[in-house]
């Protein structure tokens, strides 16, 4: 049997038994967006990991050094926002191939850094060694979170309020441009692919909705808004319905989509690489939340729909009929 049949999901459940040997101090291990412990501090420590692999998740012909940087430390810090941490420190692991120059190396540090500063993160350390073939960047991030405000996957209960911090489909329409090699002519265009190589990790709202009363789940939308409301729902053990005239596409997403005869319904339920959270709320508390969050960030906290006492996860389609949606996101591994 391979990775490929059981999928990282299915290899994760394998693995996942006999990791700890002092499980005292854990309150999330494998299975949310970060790990979770207690140390002597005050405050929970969190650290979350994440790979990119040169011509699995980026073409390196087609992605600078500088975005390739900013991306692969935004990915981890958009975990530490969706178990609602501050970020701290980072660590960069580099596996590099001899074909690739030194400014291009500049350049990536260049992205990280940036962004790093831009979240006052440190970059404390790392790895960096020769690869036969294909550019490897992982990084590490350590963050922490009082014990109170630590956001999870697995709280959602039936009658939740599901919001999104954000338009989903943009990214996985700017990887079509790349893939499909579509030359960026326009502002909109230009707009997804940049949604694609700079995603905004949401900490500032990570950190507002963890302080909030009523919050009870979150998750940062990588692997695509259909698999991650269904990551919600299982280890919560609830299901979900999502309606689709509440689900926000952007108006460059819109305007793709016209142009290429897509679907902007598609692209936001199954694209990934979002990096905005969904977290899933009370329902008294719903109002405040929504009306608090425009508040503070001037853009609305979208509600999607809810939290059901089922399972499975549904789709509200514009003319009211209600179907069940296949969690058709992102994985690695079974992907075709
Ligand atoms: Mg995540």
């Amino acid at each position: 049997m391979s990775l490929k049949e059981i999928g990282e999901f299915g290899f994760i459940r394998r693995i996942g038994g006999g990791c700890l040997s002092r499980p005292q101090g854990v309150v999330r291990g494998i299975g949310d967006d970060a790990a979770a412990f207690r140390t002597d501090g005050r405050l929970l420590a969190l650290v979350t990991t994440d790979m990119l692999v040169e011509r699995v998740h980026f073409l390196r012909a087609a992605t600078g050094g500088r975005d390739l940087g900013h991306k692969s430390l935004a990915v981890n810090l958009s975990d530490i926002a969706a178990m609602g941490g501050t970020a701290r420190e980072a660590f960069v692991a580099i596996a590099v191939p001899d074909d690739l120059s030194l400014s291009y190396l500049e350049e990536l540090f260049a992205g990280m850094k940036a962004l790093a500063q831009a979240h006052e993160v440190n970059i404390l350390g790392g790895d960096t060694t020769r690869s036969a073939a294909d550019l490897v960047i992982s990084v590490t991030v350590y963050g922490t979170v009082a014990e109170a405000e630590l956001l999870t996957r697995d709280g959602a209960r039936p009658g939740d309020v599901i919001f999104c911090t954000g338009c989903l489909g943009d990214s996985r329409a700017g990887l079509h441009l790349i893939l499909e090699e579509v030359g960026a002519d326009t502002p909109a265009l230009r707009a997804l692919l940049a949604a694609h190589h700079r995603p905004s990790p949401h900490l500032a709202e990570g950190r507002f909705l963890a302080g909030r009363p009523g919050v009870h789940a979150a998750i940062d939308v990588s692997d695509g808004l259909s698999s991650d409301v269904g990551h919600i729902a299982a280890q919560s053990r609830v299901g979900a319905r999502l309606v689709a005239d509440d689900i926000p596409v952007s108006e460059q997403l819109q305007d793709y989509c016209r142009r290429f005869g897509r679907s902007a319904l598609e692209y936001a339920l199954a694209g990934g690489e979002d990096y905005t959270l969904l977290v899933a709320a009370a329902a008294e508390a719903a109002g405040d939340l929504a009306r608090d969050f425009e508040k503070a960030f001037e853009r609305p906290l979208h509600a999607i729909g809810v939290i059901t006492a089922g399972a499975g996860i549904e789709l509200v389609e514009p003319g009211g009929r209600i179907r069940p949606i296949p969690p058709t996101g992102w994985d690695h591994f079974k992907r075709s």
